[in-house]
C-alpha cells in the first residue's frame, strides 16, 4: 500500500486537514505501506513556502511522519508540484496526441455568460457550456494569434462508475461536469491534471481525503483512463461543518492546530479527539496517531459530513 497526503500550502493546517492526514496516514500505517507527503503548490498565487513549513511543523507535532517527501525526498522525487511542470507538460503531450485536448478562448466574462445552464457541480459553478468545442483548425489558430487559450479536455456523455471506500458506489455521467481545463491560460497547469499525474507517477494506491473532492474524481478517473494508468482506491472523508452546515472557518477559534498547540492542547489529545469525530473512537480519549493504528476501519467513517457542536469544540479545546 502507498497512501499520501497532499496538502495545498496556501495557510495552516486545520483540525479538518489534521483528520484527512490523520486518517490517510492510519491506514497506510495499519497495512504497513508507505507513506508519502506531497505539496501541492502549483496555485502559485496563493501558496507560500512558510505555509509548507508550517504544514510539515504541524504535521510532526501531532505524531505524524512520512517515509517520502519534499524535506526528505525519496524514489519519485521531487515532491513538490513546483518541481513537477515537466510531468505534467508531458501527460497533456499525450492527451494532445489522443485528441483529448481543445484550446478554449473564453474570457471569464464569456463562462459568466454561459451561466444558464443548470448541470453546475454547487461547488463550482456551472459546468462549461462546450463554446470553443467545435471551432475548425483554421479557427483557432487565428484565434492563438490573439488570444492565448486554456486547454479543456473532452469529456463524453456516458456513465462512469464511481466506487468510494466510504461514500460508496455511484453512476455518474462522465460528462456533468462540463469539458474541464486542464491548463489554464495563464500557463498553470490545472489541479485535476498534477494530482493524477503525481498519483500515479509516484505509485500511489490509495487515495484517503477529504470529501470536498468527490465531486473531483469523475474528472480524475477520465484522466487515468486516458493516460492509460490504473486509479489508485479512493475514500473520501467527511467533512467538518459548523451546526449552520458551513466548512468550520476562523471565526470559530481554536481550529488551526498552532491555535491549539498554543492553547496548551496535547498532540494526542488532538488525535483523540479527531478519531472519535471521525468514528474510531466511542468517546474522545487522549491517544497518539500511533496509539491509534489498531483503531482504525474504513467501515467505522461515517459518510455524511460530521457536525461539530460547541460542546464538542469545548472537548477538543480542553484536551490535555
Ligand atoms: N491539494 C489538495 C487540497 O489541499 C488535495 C489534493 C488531494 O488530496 O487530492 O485541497
Ligand atoms: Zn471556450
Amino acid at each position: 500500500m502507498r497512501g499520501r497526503y497532499a496538502p495545498s500550502p496556501s495557510g495552516p493546517l486545520h483540525i479538518g486537514n489534521a483528520l484527512a492526514a490523520l486518517m490517510a496516514w492510519l491506514q497506510v500505517r495499519q497495512a504497513g505501506g508507505t507513506f508519502v507527503l506531497r505539496m501541492e503548490d502549483i496555485d502559485t498565487a496563493r501558496c507560500r513556502p512558510e505555509f509548507a513549513a508550517g504544514i510539515m511543523e504541524d504535521l510532526r507535532w501531532l505524531g505524524l511522519d512520512w517515509d517520502e517527501g519534499p524535506d526528505i525526498g525519496g524514489p519519485h522525487s521531487p515532491y513538490t508540484q513546483n518541481e513537477r511542470l515537466a510531468l505534467y507538460g508531458q501527460a497533456l503531450q499525450r492527451l494532445d496526441a489522443r485528441g483529448s485536448l481543445y484550446p478554449c478562448y473564453c474570457s471569464r466574462h464569456d463562462l459568466l455568460a454561459a451561466a444558464a445552464a443548470p448541470h453546475g457541480l454547487a461547488s463550482e459553478g456551472p459546468a462549461y457550456p462546450g463554446t470553443c468545442r467545435g471551432l475548425s483548425p483554421a479557427e483557432a489558430e487565428a484565434r492563438a494569434k490573439r488570444k492565448t487559450p486554456s486547454l479543456r479536455f473532452r469529456t463524453h456523455d456516458r456513465e462512469l462508475t464511481l466506487r468510494d471506500g466510504i461514500a460508496g458506489t455511484r453512476r455518474v455521467n462522465a460528462a456533468a461536469g462540463g469539458d474541464f481545463v486542464v491548463r489554464r491560460a495563464d500557463g498553470i497547469f490545472s489541479y485535476q491534471l498534477a494530482v493524477v499525474v503525481d498519483d500515479a507517477l509516484m505509485g500511489i494506491t490509495h487515495v484517503l481525503r477529504g470529501a470536498d473532492l468527490l465531486d473531483s474524481t469523475p474528472r480524475q478517473l477520465l484522466l487515468y483512463e486516458a493516460l492509460g494508468w490504473t486509479p489508485p482506491a479512493f475514500a473520501h472523508i467527511p467533512l467538518l461543518l459548523d451546526p449552520d452546515g458551513r466548512r468550520l472557518a476562523k471565526r470559530h477559534g481554536g481550529i488551526t492546530l498552532a491555535e491549539l498547540r498554543e492553547a496548551g492542547v496535547s498532540p494526542a489529545g488532538v488525535a483523540g479527539w479527531l478519531a472519535w469525530a471521525g468514528g474510531l473512537l466511542p468517546e474522545p480519549q487522549p491517544l497518539l496517531p500511533a496509539e491509534l493504528v489498531g483503531r482504525f476501519a474504513l467501515a467505522a467513517i461515517p459518510a455524511a459530513n460530521i457536525t461539530v457542536t460547541a460542546e464538542m469544540l469545548e472537548k477538543l479545546r480542553a484536551a490535555r
